[in-house]
């Protein structure tokens, strides 16, 4: 197969190490990519919001599969563009990605559909919204409807900070003034990320992961797009993931399918484990960036076919695991073999014999944990310099057990430059979250980069649980 993956970061650099392994892809192009991901995929200058350039490069190059990375394209309704061209897309549609890109309707599925979620109101305007939030006295929570990069959510620790929000959003602090606020009670708990894979009608429950938003040791500083990321959630246990499965992930698969919005794709709920169990936080309609690249290196199986499958709608009829039960066949022959025998004769009832479908579909996980540390450039999540200068990549990926997804590098005449905010995943499997700390921060150490920093504590929580 010819195989386009559209993004740039880290997640889609995961995304091509795994698929760049299947034997299945014949060739893999990512657009635009970077320079780690040039090592997997030939990558190609095409503007994402530009569907009709997409369009014609797929038909160009014959490609029979899309897989698309980040958010913004997916609400933009790439996948019903190349789709109506005849071009096989990994995504939801437009209609369907409403799940991130718009929080009021997902919050009004949840409360439709019983689905476990903060206590909510939705509000076009600023005193009503003000009057509702001195109602309710903080903490409480205040967030813009629209993808905002994950700067649009205002966790409120007194009330005046709540109004301070409600303004900076409503007069177009976040870029643009709001049109819709939704403000939502504070939920007490441990987070957690949880995705599923989703063909319209039937859920894959993929892996847990968890990750760190702040920026400093401790988990403190303002909030980025993730500064590191370990898989499995030890939260998630057997019966928490079988609880988000029948609370959250299936309603949600079921009310889409319902309203006419089937939803195709990488579902990802950010939940938070509380006292009484799980609870929606929001949904994103892709692969996490980072928690992407430790489900990638925990996966055993080939990704492609699931991603086909649930392209197809036919989850249900797709198995990777291995059933426990014992099996059988039985060799029919033509009469006469092993010596002589003719072909040519008719066989009938055997659709009346293969009645059984596959009903349990799941991919296969090595039981390692995996962990992902964020190089990023030094001022970051503020204002930061590109252009500077990475060595020591290969040493750093010598160590056992490390892959180093870029995330935001540029290729300079053999050299290796940043080119981003969060620049490299250093990133490791391991027996334990231990185990691939050590190591993740083993290869951290080799690489030469003056200008970026990281976290030295990822995984400190699962870390502390394990010892
Ligand atoms: P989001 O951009 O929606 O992922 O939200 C960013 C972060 O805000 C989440 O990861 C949570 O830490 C926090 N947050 C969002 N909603 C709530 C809530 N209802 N209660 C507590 N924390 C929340």
């Amino acid at each position: 197969m010819n195989i386009l993956i559209l993004g740039s970061g880290g997640r889609e650099h995961a995304l091509a190490w795994k698929m760049a392994a299947s034997p299945l892809s014949e060739k893999l192009y990512c657009a635009p990519g970077n320079a780690g991901i040039a090592r997997e995929a030939e990558c190609v200058a095409l503007d994402l919001a530009d569907h009709k350039a997409v369009i014609a490069f797929c038909q160009a190059k014959k490609i029979d599969l899309v897989v698309v990375g980040p958010e913004v394209p997916l609400c933009a309704g790439i996948v019903d563009d190349l789709e109506a061209a005849g071009i096989k897309a990994f995504g939801p549609s437009k209609w369907a990605a409403r799940l991130e890109g718009s929080k009021g309707f997902t919050k009004d599925l949840c409360k439709a559909n019983k689905i476990p979620t903060a206590a909510y109101e939705r509000f076009k305007a600023a005193a009503a919204a003000k009057d509702y939030v001195r109602k309710k006295g903080a903490p409480i929570v205040v967030k813009a409807d629209g993808l905002a990069a994950g700067k649009g959510v205002v966790v409120a620790e007194t009330v005046a900070e709540a109004e301070a929000a409600i303004d900076m959003m409503f007069s177009g602090g976040l870029g643009q003034p709001a049109w819709e606020i939704v403000i939502e009670e504070c939920l007490v708990g441990e987070e957690a990320s949880f995705f599923a894979l989703c063909d319209g009608e039937t859920a894959v429950q993929l892996a847990s992961a968890q990750d760190h938003k702040r920026v400093g040791d401790g988990d403190n500083g303002p909030n980025t797009g993730g500064m590191g990321a370990y898989s499995p959630a030890p939260i998630m246990t057997p019966e928490m993931n079988q609880r988000v499965m029948d609370e959250i992930i299936q309603p949600t698969v079921r009310a889409m399918q319902a309203m006419g919005a089937p939803y195709k794709g990488v579902l990802f709920a950010g939940l938070m484990i509380t006292k009484s169990g799980p609870q929606l936080i929001e949904y994103n309609v892709r692969f996490g960036d980072p928690e992407c690249q430790v489900l990638m290196l925990r996966l055993m199986s080939d990704l492609v076919p699931a991603l086909l499958a649930a392209r197809d709608g036919q989850l249900k009829n797709f198995d990777l695991r291995w059933y426990p039960d014992a099996a059988l066949t039985v060799v029919m022959a033509a009469k006469g073999y092993p010596g002589n025998y003719a072909k040519g004769s008719l066989i009938e009832g055997l659709d009346a014999a293969a009645d059984g479908q596959l009903k349990n579909f799941d991919l296969r996980w090595y039981p390692d944990a995996a962990l992902t540390v964020v190089m990023a450039a030094k001022g970051y999540p503020g204002n930061y310099a590109k252009g500077s200068l990475i060595e020591g990549l290969d040493a750093a990926a010598q160590v056992e057990g490390v892959e180093i997804f870029h995330a935001g590098t540029k290729a300079d005449s053999g050299r290796i430059l940043a080119n981003g905010g969060r620049v490299l995943n250093v990133s490791a499997r391991g027996k334990t979250v231990r185990e691939a700390q050590q190591r993740a921060y083993a290869a951290v150490d080799r690489i030469k980069w003056p200008d970026g920093f990281c976290r030295r504590d990822i995984g400190w929580q699962a870390v502390k649980r394990e010892t």
